[in-house]
């Protein structure tokens, strides 16, 4: 068992090249595990939002505190899954009105411990355009420096967390039209 964080700005397209990656190489090598819906599952549960983009306009205790759960949780999961690869689909950071909250402090990353961390990324136009065109999502509509900003942060804290776990940090571009490139990029990375 491994653990693999990928991690990128909401709309960078994280899930997708995950469901893409799944189709080319199946669930026996792989299982995704979204770290979004493991702590919305327990704060929908305890009655706290009613949907997963609520998360991150609570509290930054309470959200630390679910996330704390969702990394248990996960860890827990990990252990119990054999010889695959296990793909965290998280966020090195989230934006919220307090400031980034970061998506691996030292207490998620000792539950995982993940041996790589890949960050997708797009170009903030590009971001930009498939957050307004998701309309089953609550995206934040933010300005094109302010995702590039929120981008060049994840790659700083990316490096933080691969210092503190020793993971490799990976870039792979997820630019329109050019998702089987991703794959590619993607497929590389975890197995060669
Ligand atoms: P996503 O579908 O990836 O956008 O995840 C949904 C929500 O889950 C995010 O907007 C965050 O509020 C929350 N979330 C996901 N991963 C983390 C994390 N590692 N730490 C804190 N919150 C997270
Ligand atoms: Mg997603």
């Amino acid at each position: 068992m491994s653990i693999v964080v990928v991690a990128g700005v909401p709309a960078a397209g994280k899930t997708t090249v995950m469901k893409a990656l799944l189709e080319r190489r199946g669930g026996k090598k792989y299982k995704v595990v979204n770290f979004g819906d493991v702590m919305f599952n327990a704060a929908k549960t305890a009655g706290i939002v009613k949907h997963r983009d609520e998360l991150r306009k609570q509290s930054p205790e309470f959200q630390k505190e679910i996330q704390k759960l969702a990394a248990r949780k996960i860890a827990d999961l990990a252990k119990r899954s054999g010889k695959k690869t296990i793909i965290v689909d998280t966020h090195c950071s989230i934006r919220t009105s307090k400031g980034y909250l970061p998506g691996l402090p030292k207490w998620v990353l000792e539950e995982l411990y993940p041996a790589m961390i890949i960050l997708v990324e797009a170009d903030p136009d590009e971001i930009l355009v498939r957050r307004v065109k998701d309309t089953s999502r609550l995206r934040d509509l933010e300005y094109v420096a302010t995702i590039d900003e929120h981008q060049r942060f994840n790659r700083f804290m990316g490096m933080a967390y691969s210092t503190f776990s020793g993971a490799t940090v990976k870039l792979i571009g997820n630019h329109d039209n050019s998702l089987e490139q991703a794959v590619e990029e993607l497929i590389t990375a975890l197995e060669r």
